[in-house]
This record gives C-alpha cells, sequence and structure tokens, in this order.
C-alpha cells in the first residue's frame, strides 16, 4: 500500500522524497530513503540513495551497525559516504565504526560539533552505549554543499540543538534530512550542554522557513512533515 505522508511517498519502509506538491516522475527516478531506527533512543538512521544508479548515503549511524548494514543489503545500494546531521551519540556513536567497516569517508557536521564527537566514547559509556569517538573526513560550513549520487545538497548551519548541527537541503525535490533541530510538533532539545534555545528557534525561522511550505523533511526522531505543517501548527514556532 502507498500512502502520502507529508510530501514523501512510502512504500513500506522505502520512500519516494518529492515536494508536497509534486508527483514523482516516475518510480525509478530521482531521490529515494529508508528509515532505520537505532539505538534506544529510536533514532531515524536514513539510508538515502538514486534509485536509478543504486548509490547512495547512511545518514546519522548511531549505531546498531549490524540493523544498519542489513538494511543496505536489503536496498541493494553501494554506499559512497556517511552524512552526520550533529555530534550526539544516537546519531554519531557508530559512524567510526561504520566508515571502517564500508571504506568510506565522512561529511558533516559543522565544526562546532568536534567537542562533542571528540567525546562519543565517554556519552556512551553515561547511557551503557558502545560509541567511539569520530573526526570526519570533511567539516561543513554554511553556503557549502555535498553530493549523494550526484544529487546536490546544500548545507544550512542550524545551531542551537547543538552548536555545530547542520540541515541537508535538496533544493530540486524540496526535501531536507533536519537532523534534531525541528522535529512533527516538536524542536530539538537545548538543555543538553552546549544548547541555546534563542539560537536554534532563530535558524529555524530564518534559515527553514524561507525554503517554503513545500519542503518535506526526515528528522532525527518520529514522524516526518513539512515546513508548512509546522509553521501554522508547531507549538514552539507558532
Ligand atoms: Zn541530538
Ligand atoms: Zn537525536
Amino acid at each position: 500500500m502507498r500512502e502520502k505522508v507529508a510530501g514523501i511517498l512510502a512504500t513500506q519502509r522505502t520512500w519516494t522524497l518529492m515536494a508536497a506538491d509534486t508527483q514523482p516522475q516516475t518510480a525509478a527516478s530521482g531521490l529515494k530513503a529508508a528509515i532505520i531506527p537505532v539505538t534506544p533512543f529510536q533514532q531515524n538512521c536514513t539510508l538515502i540513495w538514486d534509485e536509478a544508479t543504486k548509490t547512495g548515503a547512511v545518514v546519522d549511524p548511531g549505531g546498531d551497525l549490524d540493523q544498519i548494514q542489513a538494511a543496505i543489503s536489503e536496498t541493494g545500494i553501494q554506499v559512497e559516504k556517511i552524512l552526520l546531521t550533529h555530534g550526539h551519540i544516537d546519531h554519531a556513536g557508530g559512524a567510526d565504526e561504520l566508515r571502517a567497516r564500508l571504506g568510506v569517508k565522512i561529511e558533516g557536521p559543522h565544526r562546532a560539533d568536534a567537542v562533542l564527537l571528540d567525546n562519543l566514547e565517554m556519552q556512551g559509556a553515561a547511557y551503557g552505549l558502545p560509541a567511539r569517538n569520530v573526526t570526519p573526513d570533511r567539516w561543513l560550513e554554511e553556503g557549502e554543499t555535498v553530493t549523494v549520487a550526484g544529487h546536490v545538497f546544500d548545507i544550512l548551519h542550524c545551531p542551537g540543538h547543538s552548536p555545530g548541527s547542520v540541515v541537508f537541503v535538496n533544493k530540486p525535490q524540496k526535501f531536507m534530512l533536519a537532523g534534531d533541530v525541528i522535529f512533527r510538533g516538536s524542536i530539538g532539545r537545548t538543555d543538553f550542554p552546549y544548547g541555546d534555545h534563542e539560537a536554534l528557534i532563530g535558524a529555524i525561522k530564518t534559515k527553514l522557513f524561507p525554503l517554503g511550505d513545500q519542503f518535506a523533511f526526515i528528522c532525527g526522531h518520529g514522524p516526518t512533515s513539512t515546513i508548512g505543517a509546522e509553521r501554522r501548527s508547531n507549538p514552539f514556532l507558532t
């Protein structure tokens, strides 16, 4: 059964990414995604790939690497890189090990999260989770781009939940990977060390809202949504 959810067309656990007001050109065109909830925090580790070339990326491999690798096998994709939205353990705790297993590079987040990525092992010990410290191969800055199978994502630096949080924005398909910046009906917590509530609200309102209501997003926890739905009804943002 195919159900349209927040502008993202779902077929069981794989998703065709598209704007809320458009239809995919063909079932085989463009980017697809699959969400694998990982760690006790049920973090939305996301596989994103080009359906035509079956090449893609793993976003936020926080842990449970065997599950992530099973999903990679199931989708039959060739992973070309790992992307990180920010440095919390549920998003980045498995990144160093997955990089070694797959032989790929890590891009993101912004360098301001180095302080978190350098302490993942300690964060893990506090929660009883295995984790390794990780240094990405590439830090990301506002205005830069990354590619996944040739599809371009613009980088927005959106501090507040963590100082180095980034959002990956694919304009052609009006789609974002939002990490823990914004959720359906909520926003990222800012009571952690380095959190900044005002900065987070500012980043959402000045960087994400102007993208337009049609933009759909996968976030770090819970269901997908759109900018329009959150602009109208998110209690933290209205
Ligand atoms: Zn987080
Ligand atoms: Zn999280």
